[in-house]
């Protein structure tokens, strides 16, 4: 049987997957075992931060497997807590708690909220204040938390205590800060599987106000945003404000699995002995390899981010086929007339793996893709798009 024949009867078939068997890669490029190139502009869906096989990531990753690759959280390891300290250093926040997955760091920052709201002002505070069109995982307590009725269809009960707001609408989130006595708010700056939608600013710094008013848990979800993905090391740093939680995964640890909840000051001591836990979080080959990244994420590589996203609006703004782009750095989607699905399909067809986003196109390629070979895969997308 062939690789996709076996797939369709062992896998379980959760994935749409495209016609494509990937065998190995170099930086921002995939090899086939068709024997075709591929150009990367997904990056794996934003983890894979500096491409295929980068040689300081790999040290990293293979000089801690020569040590231990594994310990549980009843010990203490050199990577976790090195890596606690940078995150806490780069962004002015106070403690992490680490998993495996966005869904995870999520769960954890919910928990945090609840917790905090539950000491602070009583059991009937609970409730978390989202965005509508959100996306925030797949468990099901992320899955209510995402504001996008298709993924709840199915599964209900879902995990209560969730309430979607329109995202910019202040009077809204105001009215439902009234009416539910809000534990947390969790929003994306820049909502990703929504359609690389960014939030409007003064709708995000006039709810960080808000929050802050009404000692309400204020909470960034970073794990598509965030590691650099949009010119800034985590997104909100574009808006002047520091969040009580953020949460990140995908490009953190370059393509191992990690989730990082990251608490600030007012949530920093939150969490005691046996309130949350998780046997992989921590895992010190996840860790090296996310000390290796978030340690090259300095500011000329976030300023090469910004360019390479300026170069895509250079190359594809007003091309035949192409309606807009949103979104900033290398996080971006883009309309086109055509179907979106179709474009895709087509830029595969020519060796271009770029994503979609509802009904965009959506690149996230490798932070350190480089300028010939984005130009390179943005000309045979606008050609797809003509
Ligand atoms: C991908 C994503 C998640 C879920 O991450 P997993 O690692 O798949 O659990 C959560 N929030 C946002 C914004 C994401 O893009």
């Amino acid at each position: 049987m062939s690789i996709f024949e076996l797939d369709k009867e062992y896998v379980a078939a959760t994935y749409k997957r495209f016609p494509v068997e990937i065998t190995s890669g170099k930086g921002s490029v995939y090899y086939g075992a068709d024997g075709k190139e591929y150009i990367d502009l997904g990056s794996g869906i934003g983890v894979n931060a500096f491409g295929v096989g980068d040689e300081e990531y790999k040290k990293a990753v293979i000089g801690q497997l020569d040590k231990v690759q594994h310990t549980s959280n009843l010990y203490y390891t050199e990577p976790c807590v090195k890596l606690a300290e940078l995150l806490c250093e780069r962004t002015g926040m106070k403690r992490v708690f680490f998993g495996n997955s966005g869904a995870e760091a999520n769960e954890c920052a919910i928990k945090a909220a609840r917790k905090y709201a539950d000491e602070k002002k009583g059991s009937d505070c609970f409730t978390i204040i989202t965005l509508v069109n959100s996306f925030h995982g797949r468990t099901l307590t992320t899955l209510a938390a995402t504001g996008q009725d298709k993924f709840h269809e199915l599964f209900r009960p879902l995990t209560p205590g969730f309430v979607h707001v329109p995202a910019g609408d202040l009077e809204a989130f105001k009215k439902a800060c009234e009416e539910t006595n809000p534990a947390g708010f969790l929003m994306e700056c820049i909502q990703g599987e929504g359609g690389v939608l960014p939030v409007d600013a003064d709708y995000i710094r006039a709810v960080r106000k808000y929050c802050d008013e009404h000692d309400i848990v204020f909470m960034i979800d970073e794990v598509q945003t965030g590691n650099g993905r949009t010119g800034k090391l985590y997104s909100y740093m574009h808006f002047d404000i520091q969040p009580d939680v953020f949460s990140t995964a995908k490009g953190l640890a370059g393509g191992l699995p990690i989730g990082a909840c990251v608490l600030g000051e007012k949530v920093k001591n939150v969490f005691g002995p046996g309130d949350h836990g998780s046997t992989f979080g921590g895992n010190p080959v996840s860790c090296a390899a996310a000390l290796s990244i978030l340690s090259r994420i300095d500011d000329t590589l976030l300023e090469s981010v910004t360019r390479k996203g300026r170069l895509v609006h250079e190359l594809l703004d007003g091309r035949p086929g192409i309606e807009s782009i949103t979104g900033l750095g290398l996080m971006l989607g883009i309309r086109t007339v055509k179907p979106a699905g179709e474009v895709v399909a087509a830029a595969i067809e020519k060796g271009v793996l770029p994503l979609l986003a509802k009904d965009k196109v959506r690149l996230l390629p490798p932070l350190n893709i480089p300028e010939e070979l984005l130009a390179k895969g943005c000309k045979i997308i606008a050609e797809c798009a003509e």
